[in-house]
């Protein structure tokens, strides 16, 4: 699919200035957020989308790169050349930036903000991960191990109280107006707000006194959950900058394709083929299930696109009672050749009048019975 453009993209002029840039790019991050938009892949998509247009188009040398050749000048160093170039992280990253100064954002997106307001405490960020599901681990739910990397303070961390703020986080100033003394407090920009700076730390931590770790922990995925649903763990993101509160671990859940049932909302589907003698005949044939083979009747007469419940064999509803059932379609085979005893018999057969197709089917076609049927 050809890259829309980046000015599409924000809904700007070509000509457009940093501060409109920078707006028009506020409202789609909101719009598109996810946390507001769960499990809403095209929201994520767009959030994705807009958030590389303004990564580009607020930066004056790829602004000018990008003006001048196009997407084709993002390749290399720097550029988005495939898929998944920018990442969620990365989009977090450029939110204190942009809402930085604004009280309301910070606490609209959580944990981003963290401890920029009048607190001690901070709040680490969220780490998202993507967890692949089996049809059948999605159907009972299940215990998974998960294994990445977040942010953890590091050993040997040595605080002293902020000599800025006097450790209360917050600066407040007064001014003389007309009105009389106005005062107006803020976060301390020394220590961010925590009322503690870092006086020692080991060589491998950051600035906030955090190192990344490999992690494990278990996560238990409830009944029902389907491919692009967001489940959050809390407390098991990055720490907190000096001991504040750890952010959320998001999991993105992903469905692994099943060779031969496919889910249609809280319904199992199969495509089930029998052969003519079967359909005419009936037969008692095995079927794959979420939890095995099951064996079903087909009748005599059994007529092809006819549907087949097994009841209770879907999906339970995630949110509310009910469980979904196996809808079973039925397909007869007609053979692709027919060798010259066979042609006889069915020349025969063609004859016979119970071989012509008779009032009760030629006025019930496939999509009439799909219509019955839901
Ligand atoms: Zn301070």
């Amino acid at each position: 699919m050809a890259k829309r453009d980046y000015y599409d993209i924000l809904g700007v002029a070509k000509g457009a200035g940093a501060d409109e840039i920078k707006k028009a790019y506020r409202k789609l991050a909101i719009k598109y957020h996810p946390d507001k938009n769960p499990g809403d892949k095209e929201a994520e998509e767009n959030f994705k989308e807009a958030a590389e247009a303004y990564d580009v188009l607020s930066n004056e040398e790829k602004r000018r790169r990008y003006d001048q050749f196009g997407h084709a000048g993002m390749g290399g160093a720097g550029g988005y050349g495939g898929q998944g170039g920018f990442s969620m992280d990365d989009i977090f990253s450029q939110f204190g930036d942009i809402f930085g100064d604004d009280n309301f954002f910070g606490s609209f997106f959580g944990g981003q903000q963290g401890g920029r307001r009048g607190g001690r405490q901070s709040v680490g960020s969220n780490i998202r991960i993507k967890l692949k599901l089996t049809l059948a681990e999605m159907r009972t739910g299940v215990e998974k191990k998960v294994k990445y990397r977040r942010m953890v303070e590091a050993k040997g961390v040595e605080y002293s109280e902020c000599r800025n703020c006097g450790g209360s986080g917050a600066v407040r100033w007064v001014t003389n107006t007309f009105l009389g003394q106005m005062a107006t407090t803020a976060a301390c920009n020394v220590c961010g707000g925590l009322g503690r700076t870092i006086t020692s730390k080991p060589r491998e931590a950051n600035e906030h006194g955090l190192i990344s770790e490999e992690f494990e922990t278990s996560i238990r995925i409830p009944a029902g959950v389907a491919d692009g649903m967001q489940l959050s763990v809390n407390g098991k993101g990055n720490a907190g900058p000096g001991g504040g509160v750890p952010g959320d671990l998001i999991v993105l859940v992903e469905e692994i394709a099943h060779e031969e049932l496919t889910r249609d909302g809280n319904n199992v589907m199969y495509n089930l083929w029998l052969s003519f003698p079967e359909a005419a005949m009936g037969a008692n044939v095995e079927v794959p299930t979420l939890d095995g083979m099951a064996r079903i009747k087909i009748d005599a007469g059994t007529q092809p696109g006819k549907i087949l419940r097994l009841k209770g064999k879907g999906f339970p509803d995630v949110n509310a009672y009910g469980t979904g059932d196996q809808l079973i379609v039925v397909n007869v085979f007609v053979p692709h050749k027919l060798n010259g005893e066979e042609k006889d018999i069915l020349l025969k057969l063609q004859e016979s009048k119970h071989f012509k197709p008779d009032e009760k089917s030629r006025e019930k076609g496939f999509f009439d019975k799909m219509k019955d049927f839901f």
